[in-house]
This record gives structure tokens, sequence and C-alpha cells, in this order.
């Protein structure tokens, strides 16, 4: 199929031919349609899938015959977690607007608001917003919902992940009745079902990819080690292996920090990015990875959420997450469309549930690796597959990462900033008891295991590259 087939007009499909898009990607093949009929939609797809363009493209499409916006309007409202999400999807919009006399803009916290007050001032045909501010925005009669047309909730899990419901339920009050509703999600969850009873419509539903599979070009991979050698490990495999644009994740803010720190005394260009940060100096920091001048992005799982950094080439998992879909969304920041990644995991013996969890979600075991010279001391357990199916594990709270006074969710509804768990390692013992506490699951005990090898095997659900840019085929 080709863009062209899917009664988009000339403006459109010139934007898109100079991005090189060479066909629709298979959420925008199946979006596209629907949102021109004018249908609701729940889609289940992850960042990484063109699902932007699959929401952006029709709702420009439809929006080209319609009624001038009036002042202090909008035609169009995307509600996003994340202000980095935000101002992504608003790039998005203005490039595939470009040749269309349609206007747009994005507003979120952590910036002054009299600016985006002005910017409303003569209405907008599309809005991009995050929750917090949007309801300031309202309150102070910048914005009105009187021209409303249709609703895109994009990574709805993640807003109730981050606490936003509240804040949504009280978006939705402020809208029209009559609107077309389009909601994206990674993974559709009961609370994200519980959710969509009340937002869409006779919902057509479409997914791209099952839940939790993880993209096929992504080669992963695990490297045991010692807890205290991580950051040299990683420097190591930096250095060694000559990788130009890496994006790490760790489970704190104060961890990324330290990271940055030892990174840095090790001659290798880092930056951090969470919700510690002014707004201005996580654009920043992510500008200047995306430019190539810094070499390596360290993130906490919210900061990366949804961020669109072009062919990342390298992921690395410096801390195991506690969620284990969070490692599915971290690894979707590499082998992005289309593109060949390395998601590369480095685990100490002290995460061996974490591991373990992870395994059971994407149905594979991680192959194994150790870097030479840095064996771990403390043995990380052999892991079988657990194939029972992936439990129903309840993110973790949200740790106030990303929010700033005017994008947290209603105050007394918030959700504690206390993490469950400390980002420190279970000690001996403690780690030992929670090991007994599980079933049977050491390789030696079943003789059924895969032996480390050097290659990772590749993951279970392929994904379409057929819809790569043109500049890479
Ligand atoms: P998204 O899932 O919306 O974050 O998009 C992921 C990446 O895919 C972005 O860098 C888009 O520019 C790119 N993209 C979107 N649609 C296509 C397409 N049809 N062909 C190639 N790349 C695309």
């Amino acid at each position: 199929m080709s863009f062209s087939d899917l009664q988009l007009s000339a403006p459109l499909l010139k934007a898109i031919k100079e991005q090189g898009y060479e066909h629709p990607s298979p959420i925008q093949e199946k979006a596209i349609p629907i949102v021109l009929r004018g249908d609701d939609i729940m889609a289940a797809a992850q960042t990484g899938t063109g699902k932007t363009a699959g929401f952006t493209l029709p709702i420009l499409e439809k929006l080209i015959d319609g009624p001038k916006v009036n002042g202090n309007q909008t035609r169009v409202l995307i509600l996003t977690p994340t202000r980095e999400l935000a101002a992504q999807v608003a790039a998005n919009v203005v490039t595939y607007s470009q040749y269309l006399p349609i206007s747009s803009t994005v507003v979120f916290g952590g910036v002054k608001i009299n600016p985006q007050m002005m910017r409303l001032k003569k209405g907008v045909d599309i809005l991009i917003a995050t929750p917090g501010r949007l309801l300031d925005l309202h309150s102070q009669n910048a914005i009105r919902f009187k021209q409303l047309e249709v609703l895109v909730l994009d990574e709805a899990d993640r807003m109730l992940d981050m606490g936003f419901l509240p804040d949504i339920r009280r978006i939705m009050k402020l809208l029209p009745q009559q609107r077309q509703n389009l909601l994206f999600s990674a993974t559709f969850s009961q609370s994200i079902r519980a959710l969509a009873k009340t937002i869409v419509n006779k919902p057509v539903e479409i997914s791209v990819a099952a839940e939790n599979a993880t993209a096929a070009q992504v080669k992963q991979w695990l490297c045991p080690v010692d807890k205290k050698a991580k950051s040299k490990v990683l420097a190591a495999l930096i250095h060694d292996r000559d990788w130009g644009q890496v994006l790490v994740f760790t489970r704190t803010k104060h961890g990324a920090n330290r990271l940055t720190k030892e990174l840095e005394s090790q001659h290798i260009m880092a930056t951090a990015i969470h919700g510690n940060k002014s707004q201005a100096a996580r654009t920043r920091a992510l500008a200047e990875f995306k430019q190539g001048e810094v070499q390596v992005l360290v993130a906490t799982d919210i900061a990366a959420r949804g961020l669109d950094i072009h062919q990342l080439p390298h992921v690395v998992n410096f801390d195991l997450p506690n969620v284990p879909s969070d490692y599915v969304h971290r690894i979707g920041r590499t082998g992005r469309a289309g593109a060949e990644g390395e998601a590369v995991s480095l685990v100490c013996a002290d995460e061996l549930d974490e591991l373990i969890d992870i395994e059971r979600l994407i149905g594979n075991l991680l192959p194994r690796e150790s870097l030479e010279g840095f064996e771990p001391q403390h043995a990380l357990i052999e892991t079988r597959l657990d194939t029972r199916p992936p439990r129903k594990k309840k993110p973790k709270k949200p740790r106030g990462d990303l929010s700033s006074k005017s994008d947290k969710p209603a105050r007394n509804q918030r959700r504690s900033v206390q993490s469950s768990k400390s980002s420190q390692p279970a000690s001996g013992e403690k780690a030992k008891a929670k090991r007994s506490r599980r079933p049977q699951r050491t390789a030696e005990a079943n003789g059924n295991v895969k032996s480390p090898s050097r290659k990772p095997s590749s993951p279970r659900k392929a994904s379409s590259s057929t819809w790569g840019k043109s500049t890479k085929s």
C-alpha cells in the first residue's frame, strides 16, 4: 500500500514524501481510514510504530474543510503524559501540516504560562498539551472547547501510571459530548479499558503488535556484572565497541546523576535527563544528544518515555526496571522504524527477580555475555523461562518524575512519591530470602537452559520493516 491509496490530499502527500517515508506503517494503514471515517479508535501501539503520523495525518485531512477556529478555541486536543512527548508530537504536527493553512501549538508545565496564553488568543486548530498545564490555562480562560472536534489521548497507559487520571476526568467534563476520540496506549490493561469506557464511543480496536512483544530488529542480551562494576563495564562497552550514541536507563534520578559523573570521569560525554532537571536543561540535554554533541544520555523511565530519537543504535539498562513492561518501553527506543538496534542489560545478582519477570513477559531468555576482565564475583544465577502468563504487576507509584507544579496531577489525588522499593540492592540475606520464596528456577535444576551465547537470539515477534524511510533502503 502507498500513502496515496489512503485518500490524503496533495499537501500532506508532499510533506510525507519529504520525510522520506515510502509506505504507511501497519498502524497508519489501519488507523488512517478509520479516523477519516469519523469513528473512535482504541489503538494498541507503542512509540516507534509511526502512531503519531497515524493519527496526525487523518486529523489534518479532516481539518482542511471546516470552520475557522475562534479566539481561545481549538478544534483538536492531543493530550500527552510528558512535556517531551508533547513537544515531539507538536514537531510532527508542524512537519506534516507545513503545506496546509492549519495552526497548532503546544503547552506544558515548567515554563512560563503567559506566552502560551498569548499563543492561544487567536485560537488554534490543533492544541497539544500535558494535562496539568491545560487545566491551568482553562482556569485562566485561555482555552475553551466549544469548537472541539477530535480528542487524542496519547500514551494513555503512561498517563495512568503517572497519576493523571483525576486530571483527565476533569478535562473530559470540559469537552463537548459530540466529538471523535482516539486513544493510543502501549498496552491495554484493565485500568486502561476502564478509562476508555468513559471516553470512547463504540471504538474500533486496532493493534499492531502483540502486547509486550519486543521489536524484532532489536538485539537483546545481558551482561552479568557486579553492582559495583557496572559503570566501569558501561564505559568499557562504549570505548571498546565504539558506541557513538547510547541511551542509558537508571532506576533513580540520583543514580542518573551519579552515573553521568562517573562516565565523565572516564572521558565520556554524558548528560542526565530526569524530573529534577529544569525544563530548559532537559530540552538542552535532549537536543545535544540528538545532535551528537553528547554521547550518552542517562535517563529515568518516565523522562525517556516516548522520546523519539531517530534510529538510536544502543540502549543500556544500567538497572533493570521494577516493572517488567518498562523493559519493553525502554528497548522500544532502539531499532525504530525498521532500523537495527541493540539493547544491553547490565544485571547484578540482586536483580534476579526483576530479570525473571522480564524474561517471563517477553517470553524469551536473554542471552548472556560476560565482559572479559569484569566477570562477576557474585554469580547471576542462570534462569529458566517461566512460561506462565505474565504476572499483572502494578506499575510503581510515580516518583514525581517529570512533574512540575502545573504538570502534576491534582494535589489531593496525587499518589505517593515514595517508591515502594529502594533503589539500593537487597542485601545478600534479603535477596536469598526472596529467592527461596520463588519456585525452583535454576538452570542446573532442570537442565533446560540456553547456553549463554555471544549472539543474542532473535526475539519472538516479527514487526514490519517494510515501511522504512527511503534513505535507508
Ligand atoms: P512514532 O511511533 O510516531 O513515535 O514514530 C516513530 C518514528 O517513525 C518517527 O521517527 C517517524 O518519523 C517515523 N515514521 C513514521 N511513519 C513512518 C513511515 N511511514 N515510514 C518511515 N518512518 C516513519
